[in-house]
């Protein structure tokens, strides 16, 4: 049997999306003997929790397994204190998971608090991002789990590793001769790494305000998967060949020409519509400071400075309240060198594969010749439906967590490294020398951005 003990369980993503995935793995696992416990801030009861389980359960279409963890309970603590820590597992004698679904600053006081409880030898502390504040905390936080438990049961939780599509990605570019020999500088002119989404800040500003896009999206989940695209093939897609692999191409990872003035951008919304929604501008809505200048939208280019990648521009985007959810990554091909004279046309590019980070989908762009003239070129794409990933990208994480394997999670120096990454952007933009500029909620962002060429241009 394993304690999954949930800190933060009063939670948004306690609530939305980590309950959803407990109840998709006792779906899929009827053997799955879980212990599931609450702790919190909020005095709840464990009726008032069991409610809030039967709910999450009931939304993700699995009421039928809420009565397998109906003696749940709930303890109202403050994980920052030793006393109230110790409570919490006191009765624990056998396999722990301590999930931290609480603010970032609160589950490093809890890890330092954990000095002083004693903790079962195979406790697992799963951590969510943002991982510390920047690389200096970064590295004291890993310092003090260093303290706490091996490294192999601490889970840095990005869950974007979990998606469905980005292990598909993994598929596509290593188990075909048409994308294999073809993915680097030597073919490949641009990456883009993109996640507009139309949800607006959505009650969030205690957490976002502080936060904001480059550290909600570009730091964390972004650069994993620049990670992914530009790593060396492994030789394995076990826990130490990837991860080693991963944290190489951090490693190598850096701001475009260490220009941070203009390799980077940021904005804030401003009021708008989205559909039928009226939104405020940001600074209106509660609980947002404006004096924060926290930007809703940001975009940095990276250069990955290896000998696959050097002079390939890795654009990561990420924004909020946007016109439309666009979450993609765009492969860009270089254009051939040579179109023999008689086919006219000229392609911008030489394909384009993109993948659509859910739905799952893959496109691959190509220029092709024409209908009714087969001597002028057009564009075409190839499209390829997967869907929803039949699990949700939670369920993956906690399933692995559940299992003890490492392999998704995001290991100690990786972790450093995605803030050593950003550093120079977050540092240009405190001394002003990259302007916050402003967006209407529902537009594409500032209209100045363009964020790579249009699509299948053929002139
Ligand atoms: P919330 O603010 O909704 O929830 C945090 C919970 O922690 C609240 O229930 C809060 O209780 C509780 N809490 C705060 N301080 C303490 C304390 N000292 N002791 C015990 N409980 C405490 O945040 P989220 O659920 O949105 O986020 C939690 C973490 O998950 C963050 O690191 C976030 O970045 C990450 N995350 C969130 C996602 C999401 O979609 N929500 C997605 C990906 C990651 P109270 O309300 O009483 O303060």
């Amino acid at each position: 049997m394993t304690t999954l003990l949930l800190l933060g369980a009063s939670g948004d993503l306690t609530s939305r999306l980590l309950l959803p995935a407990v109840a998709q793995l006792l779906q899929r696992d009827p053997d799955l003997d879980l212990d599931l416990r609450g702790a919190g801030s909020d005095p709840w009861d464990d009726e008032r929790w069991r409610r809030a389980v039967a709910d999450a359960f009931a939304s993700a279409g699995a009421a039928d397994v809420a009565r397998r963890v109906s003696g749940t309970r709930y303890t109202t603590a403050d994980i920052t204190r030793v006393d109230d820590l110790a409570g919490l597992v006191a009765d624990v004698d056998d396999e722990l998971v301590l999930y931290f679904a609480v603010p970032p600053a609160v589950a490093a006081s809890a890890c330092e608090a954990l000095a002083d409880v004693t903790l079962p030898d195979k406790t697992i502390l799963a951590l969510e991002k943002p991982f510390g504040s920047d690389e200096a905390e970064a590295r004291s936080l890993n310092a003090t789990l260093a303290r706490l438990v091996p490294e192999n049961q601490v889970f840095r939780v990005d869950h974007f590793l979990g998606r469905s599509t980005l292990l598909g990605v993994l598929g596509v570019r290593f188990a075909n001769r048409i994308v294999e020999p073809l993915w680097s500088a030597d073919h490949i002119e641009s990456v883009l790494i993109r996640f507009d989404e139309s949800l607006a800040l959505e009650n969030r500003a205690r957490y976002y305000d502080r936060a904001g896009a480059m550290v909600d999206m570009l730091q964390s989940h972004l650069l994993q998967v620049l990670a992914v695209l530009a790593m060396e093939s492994p030789a394995t897609l076990g826990e130490r060949d990837l991860r080693d692999a991963k944290a190489a191409a951090l490693r190598a990872t850096h701001i475009w020409n260490d220009d941070p003035a203009h390799a980077s951008r940021r904005a804030r919304y401003t009021a708008g519509r989205i559909g039928e929604r009226e939104l405020p501008s940001y600074v209106d809505e509660p609980g947002v400071d404006p004096d924060r200048e926290t930007e809703t939208l940001a975009e940095i280019v990276c250069e990955v400075r290896t000998a696959r990648w050097r002079g390939v521009p890795f654009t990561l985007r990420s924004g909020k309240a946007l016109g439309e959810d666009c979450t993609e990554i765009v492969v860009r091909f270089s254009p051939v060198r040579h179109i023999p004279d008689g086919l006219t046309g000229e392609p911008s590019d030489g394909g384009v594969l993109r993948f659509s980070l859910g739905p799952d989908a893959m496109w691959l762009e190509m220029n092709v010749n024409g209908r009714d003239d087969p001597f002028a070129l057009r564009r075409e794409t190839l499209s390829l439906e997967l869907g929803e990933g039949g699990v949700r990208a939670y369920t993956e994480v906690l399933g692995e967590i559940l299992e003890r394997d490492v392999t998704l999670s995001v290991r100690a120096d990786s972790a450093e490294e995605c803030w050593r990454i950003v550093e120079p952007v977050r540092a240009a933009w405190r001394r002003g020398d990259v302007p916050l500029e402003q967006y209407p909620a529902g537009s594409h962002g500032p209209g100045q951005w363009p964020t790579e060429a249009p699509r299948g241009e053929i002139s």
